[in-house]
């Protein structure tokens, strides 16, 4: 470019000065004062022309010197066909030594100005290179001297043009003992660590942002040991002269990591399992969710739960509880693969977090095998109790905007799988149509309330050895306005998962009191007065004074009302339980124990429980006829309940030969179809008058 521009100006001026033909003379004239070396010659060598610029550098002024000519072209002879080598290159560098001692570097464009018979006659226009020689000189240097110092700062540079080779810095090349500085991407990736190539990918692949952006991962280092290195890079746009640039320094930072280990185990690891934290699980969660975006990855959450967990806590004692706690955290972590994690979000609940690699039966599989893992816990001193956990589990980034929104998806498919001890439940977004069903179903039970839709039916219940009544059961019904009668197992579960429980029992209290009392009054014989209460009912702390209340309005004598707790609501808190129990009783009002035997049903609980009737589960009478075994207990836990001075009623007897074997057994009372179903309190009325004549 400068060359060409330099010969437009020569040829320019001579065209100007002779318009037909040029001469060496005009030639020679014309560069004299040209901001360029420059030199005309004949290919004989029988005319030589420096302009000044050159003849500064060579420091004489003969102009017909062969020695110098063959000095500036550095040929060492002045053998004319070595000419022909300026002549035939197009650019021709040459370095000699100029006047003051130092090397100049020109590099020589040589073009024919006319052909002649006797010879032909050259312009030779120079460029003069000296300067940029030395830049590069100092460039490499200032090269030298940045590689030291990355080396003092033990910094490692890792750059890329095309994101598949990548350019390893001599410092970098020392730190991960590399074999050359020319490293390709795959080779890279291998020395990352298997657990951190998810962050690694995402920052290779992330979006070409000319922010500085840092990661933290672990790379197998000179030695062979796994390092920790804070990668900071950036993308560079590229220009007309140069490629676009993507990458960064590297620093060690495994000493700071070590400090940072003991920081975060305080504030990321559970202490009682040892493994991450809920804290934890949403740093690193968020993150693997952008990268799912980024990667097209996807990821598994499942959140697991240890089926009834409060109950082996309370059973076995605080600390093998977390003893319990501890081995599930353990055998949840065998199941971390790379990229994934395992962490205790609260309680008894824990998530594992997994790649999905298209295999959709993994998640049930997985926990399958925890649970698996975690029934084989159960020896020793475990023995006794069954360990089992259930599951719920979704997907990343699908089902959900958010890392949280995912988790949260999972912990409500946990929910809402079934009742039953290990369930597996995965996450379908259909499942929030069960939601809207339940806030409807909230809504329009708020309003049976409000409206008076309520009532209470009851269901005798019978002294076996006389048959005659002795209680009745309150069972809470639902009756639309157009006569539909709704089962409290449609609308109680409902109720208490929200306040509306409490409005429930309220009624259900006061009714039942005020109805029996008012038996009493129409001078019916006097019965018990049977109600259910629920966990949120029994654990508020002025039950006490709320049912002294209902006591106190109705006029009832607290001996003629009962109250039925099941098993599982007592074991929620052992010692709050004995306790609010205690304060019922001091009112004078019965407790039994209803369902016994579906729960952890422990006998050692009726010694210290204060209830005065046990209440055999209903799935014990319906066998009893054919299973033996089912006989053996019913007929060993009534006598253990007599000697505890604790009477007993046996639910869901439906015929007579149940009756006679429970008879036979000792069982004071009976309830069930046998003898009448939950009934309206005027069918009730005639049920009681019939019986008194009977
Ligand atoms: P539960 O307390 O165990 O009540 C006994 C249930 O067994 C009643 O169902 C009753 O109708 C049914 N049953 C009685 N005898 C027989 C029989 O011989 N065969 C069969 N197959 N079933 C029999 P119900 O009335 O549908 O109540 C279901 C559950 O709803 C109750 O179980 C109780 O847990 C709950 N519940 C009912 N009323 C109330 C209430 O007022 N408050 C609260 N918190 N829960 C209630
Ligand atoms: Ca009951
Ligand atoms: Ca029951």
């Amino acid at each position: 470019m400068v060359l060409l521009t330099l010969f437009l100006a020569v040829a320019g001026k001579i065209y100007n000065k002779h318009k037909s033909s040029v001469d060496a003379e005009d030639i020679s004239d014309v560069i004299e004062e040209l901001n360029s070396e420059m030199v005309v010659w004949t290919d004989d060598l029988s005319y030589i022309h420096m302009n000044k610029m050159l003849r500064d550098q060579v420091g004489s002024d003969k102009l017909d010197n062969r020695q110098q000519l063959m000095t500036v072209f550095g040929l060492n002879s002045d053998n004319p066909e070595m000419l022909e080598k300026v002549i035939r290159n197009q650019s021709y560098e040459v370095h000699f030594q100029n006047v003051s001692g130092g090397l100049t570097s020109i590099a020589w464009s040589t073009s024919l100005m006319k052909k002649r018979k006797k010879n032909s006659l050259y312009l030779s226009a120079g460029f003069n290179l000296t300067e940029i020689k030395k830049m590069k000189v100092n460039l490499a240097s200032a090269n030298d001297f940045f590689n030291s110092s990355m080396e003092l700062a033990e910094i490692g540079v890792l750059m890329t043009t095309d994101k598949k080779k990548y350019f390893a810095s001599p410092e970098m090349v020392r730190m991960l003992g590399l074999r050359s500085s020319n490293v390709s991407l795959g080779d890279f990736r291998s020395l990352v660590h298997p657990n951190d190539r998810m962050i690694f990918d995402g920052a290779m692949n992330s979006e070409e942002s000319p922010e500085v952006k840092s990661i933290e991962i672990r790379i197998k280092s000179r030695g062979g040991s796994y390092r920790w290195y804070s990668y900071r890079y950036k993308f560079i746009e590229g220009t007309d002269n140069t490629l676009p640039l993507f990458g960064g320094a590297i620093l060690d930072i495994t000493k700071e990591h070590e400090k940072d280990v003991l920081i975060e185990r305080l504030a990321y690891m559970d202490e009682v399992t040892e493994i991450p934290n809920r804290n934890k699980l949403m740093d690193i969660g968020q993150a693997t969710y952008e990268c799912c975006h980024l990667l097209n990855y996807s990821y598994w959450i499942i959140v697991l739960d240890i089926d009834r967990f409060h109950i082996i806590n309370d059973t076995c004692g605080y600390t093998n509880g977390n003893y319990i706690l501890k081995n599930f955290g353990h055998i949840l972590y065998k199941f971390v693969t790379a990229g994934g994690l395992a962490a205790r979000i609260s309680g008894d609940n824990f998530a594992l977090v997994m790649r999905d690699y298209g295999e959709d039966e993994l998640p049930v599989r997985t926990v399958m095998k925890i649970q698996d893992d975690f029934a084989k816990l159960a020896t020793g001193e475990f023995s006794t109790i069954s360990l089992s956990c259930s599951a719920g589990f979704s997907k990343m980034p699908a089902d959900g905007n958010s890392f949280l929104d995912v988790l949260e998806h999972a912990e409500f498919a946990l929910k809402s799988g079934s009742d039953n001890q290990s369930s597996i439940c995965g996450y379908e977004s259909r499942m929030h149509d069960s939601i809207i069903g339940i806030t409807e179903l909230e809504k329009a039970l708020s309003d049976a309330i409000e409206n008076d839709e309520l009532r209470l039916f009851y269901q005798p219940k019978i002294d076996l050895a006389t048959g005659k009544i002795m209680g009745v059961e309150a069972l809470v019904r639902w009756i639309k306005p157009d006569g539909t009668v709704i089962k409290p197992d449609s609308f109680v579960p409902v109720a208490e998962s929200s306040h509306l429980i409490g409005k429930i029992s309220e009624f259900v209290l006061h009714e039942g009191c005020r109805q029996n009392k008012m038996w009493q009054k129409m001078g019916l014989p006097n019965i018990v007065m049977s109600i259910n209460f629920s966990s949120s009912d029994f654990y508020q702390k002025d039950l006490k004074d709320k049912v002294f209340e209902a006591l106190a309005i109705s006029g009832l004598d607290a001996k003629w009302l009962e109250v039925e707790l099941t098993e599982r609501l007592a074991l929620k808190d052992v010692d709050y339980a004995v306790a609010q129990m205690n304060r019922l009783r001091e009112l004078g009002v019965k407790l039994a124990m209803d369902d016994f035997g579906t729960g952890y049903s422990s006998l050692s609980y009726l010694q210290i429980l204060p209830i005065t009737l046990l209440k055999l589960d209903r799935s014990f009478i319906v066998d009893i006829e054919t299973d033996d075994i089912a006989r053996v207990i019913v007929s060993s836990v009534i006598d253990i309940a007599k000697s505890k001075k604790i009477e007993t009623i046996a639910e869901g007897i439906e015929n007579e030969k149940q009756e006679g074997i429970l008879l036979g057994a000792g069982c004071d009372y009976g309830q069930g179809y046998y003898y009448g179903k939950p009934m309206p309190p005027e069918e009730l009325e005639q049920f009681i008058i019939n019986n008194m004549n009977s």
